[in-house]
């Protein structure tokens, strides 16, 4: 590799502890790049794609590199954003921001502006804007307000040949007359969007029902983006359209002793329009290193959180749905009050409490099947077949999630010194999806596509996943971006990393 070939103001890396520190993201995965560059501009961004090209380098773009699914490494250039590229340019009703920007620091300057973006991901302290928009970020507010895509206008990003698009302005010939063709196939099959359809309201891929909603091709190309993994573009610039801070009228805790109860409370509490409907199950309210969701009842099969932001007069209809239920605890909290604070510190602290138990029991908590979503109608189905499944395999798992809109993640706890551990992690991951086949549920769901479970994007689309492919084809022929993530066909537990951390 000719590293005066790469002439950046940015920083390029080569050393064996920076490309060790990118070797990982938040999954289960580790890979070593040949190179860790951080831009200081969109320059940057372009010469590091032509010295790619060169060098016969692939390239993963990076914000916050909290990914769950190993998305954010790969062997090629990490491009790290976080360094330099991650400052807001308008904090406003109109709001540009680059994509190293950390979330919780925007969610912060908006809130002083009395606005708020509602797909807040429980990892914002660390994850970036850049990474939201790859991964297509979810929140406890989706449910009622929708996924980062619902706030993102436009999007300036470098295309896999070098180019600089900005949605908001004319799209490269190429772009245009290929989206516009793929668009009107995609809209002639009926059969291909019926299977997309009947997936759940939050699932991953490229998202193909933005074909059905944008006419424009920028906008098309902008939303099509979101929620790609870095596979199509590289995102340097984000517009987004916060909307206007509402704050919390009240929140119910309920304690179910039946799934069957939980999961149809939850249907009906959805009518209500909460802000967010949460959910965790006993296990995890048995390790949640917390005050209001730690609990030892053995009674309880799972806890309901739900939050209102439109009135009182909804809580207590809450309040009334939920008391009709053979229920262990109910508990109304206070808009604002302490406890309130505590609650969704508690909610936070599910997968740290997790990860604290698993490194006391020299135990692996592998988030391969993390990223579930189902019809909300499924849930109490889904749950117990998940558990029968991990019962029969002498596997201890644990559930969570954002119940109001399908959201599990099942997080079962491996043991590094079984003699098969690999065969066991092919056999949880393929059995989980079989099950959720019956439900037409996914894997792929809230946290995105990458190396954990892509691998049945093509059988859960049928013929659907050629779109994908053709999508792929247009935007980066050579496959010089993220590869091996959202088109591996490799075992999951390829480039997987068994060690307690
Ligand atoms: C404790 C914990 C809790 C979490 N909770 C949630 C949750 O509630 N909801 C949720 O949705 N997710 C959650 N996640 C997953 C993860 O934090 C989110 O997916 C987050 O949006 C990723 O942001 P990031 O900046 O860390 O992305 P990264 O890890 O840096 O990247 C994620 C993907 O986006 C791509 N990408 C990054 N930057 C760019 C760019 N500039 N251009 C193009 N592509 C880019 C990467 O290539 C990668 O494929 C959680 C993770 C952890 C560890």
């Amino acid at each position: 590799m000719d590293l005066s070939l790469l002439d950046i103001t940015g920083d390029c890396h080569s050393d064996p502890q920076t490309l060790e520190k990118f070797s990982r993201d938040m999954s289960a995965y580790r890979i070593v790049p040949a190179l860790v560059v951080e831009p200081k501009t969109e320059e940057d961004v372009i010469k590091t794609v032509q010295f790619t090209g060169k060098e016969g380098l692939s390239i993963v773009p990076r914000s916050g590199g909290s990914d769950l699914s190993g998305a954010s490494i790969g062997p090629g250039v990490i491009l790290n954003f976080k360094k330099h590229l991650n400052q807001p340019l308008v904090v406003d009703q109109e709001t540009i921001v680059q994509p190293g920007m950390i979330l919780a620091d925007l969610v912060k300057q908006l809130s002083d502006h009395s606005l708020m973006l509602p797909a807040i991901p429980s990892s914002n302290p660390i994850c970036a804007l850049g990474g939201n928009v790859g991964t297509r970020a979810v929140g406890p507010k989706t449910a009622k307000y929708g996924t980062i895509d619902a706030f993102v206008t436009s999007l300036r990003f470098v295309t896999a040949r070098g180019e600089v698009v900005d949605t908001n302005r004319s799209l490269p010939e190429y772009l245009e007359t290929g989206l516009r063709k793929i668009q009107q196939a995609y809209l002639a099959d009926e059969a291909g969007r019926a299977i997309v359809a009947r997936r759940p309201h939050i699932a991953g891929g490229y998202n193909l029902k933005a074909f059905e909603q944008y006419d424009q091709m920028g906008e098309l190309a902008a939303h099509l983006l979101i929620g790609s993994v870095g596979t199509l573009g590289i995102v340097t610039e984000i517009r987004l359209k916060p909307i206007e801070l509402r704050a919390s009228k009240g929140t119910l805790v309920a304690h179910f002793r039946d799934y069957d109860e939980f999961t149809e409370a939850s249907l009906r509490l959805k009518e209500l329009d909460p802000a967010a409907l949460e959910y965790s199950d006993a296990s995890c309210c048995r390790h949640v290193d917390g005050t209001i969701l730690n609990l030892e009842d053995p009674d309880i099969v799972a806890t309901l959180v739900a939050e209102f932001d439109d009135s009182a007069e909804k809580v207590q209809t809450g309040r009334e749905i939920i008391a009709g239920y053979d229920i262990a605890r109910l508990w109304e909290i206070n808009a604002g009050s302490p406890e309130e604070a505590a609650l969704w510190q508690d909610r936070r602290r599910i997968q740290p409490s997790l990860l604290k138990y698993c490194r006391e029991h020299n135990l692996l908590l592998l988030p391969i099947i993390d990223d579930i979503t189902i019809h909300v109608k499924d849930f109490g189905p889904v749950v117990r077949d998940l558990e029968d499944l991990m019962r029969r395999l002498g596997i201890e798992i644990s559930f969570y999630g954002h119940a109001g809109f399908g959201s599990i993640h099942a997080r079962p706890y491996f043991d590094p010194s079984h003699e098969n551990l690999k065969e066991q992690i092919e056999t949880v991951s393929r059995e989980s999806f079989k099950i959720l086949q019956n439900y037409h549920g996914t894997l792929v769901g809230e946290h995105n596509a990458g190396r954990s479970r892509s691998i049945y994007l093509r059988e859960e689309l049928g013929t659907a996943f050629a779109y994908l492919q053709e999508i792929k084809q247009l935007f980066d022929p050579d496959d010089i971006l993220n590869p091996g993530t959202l088109f591996s066909n490799d075992p999951i537990s390829t480039h997987m990393d068994f060690t307690v951390r």
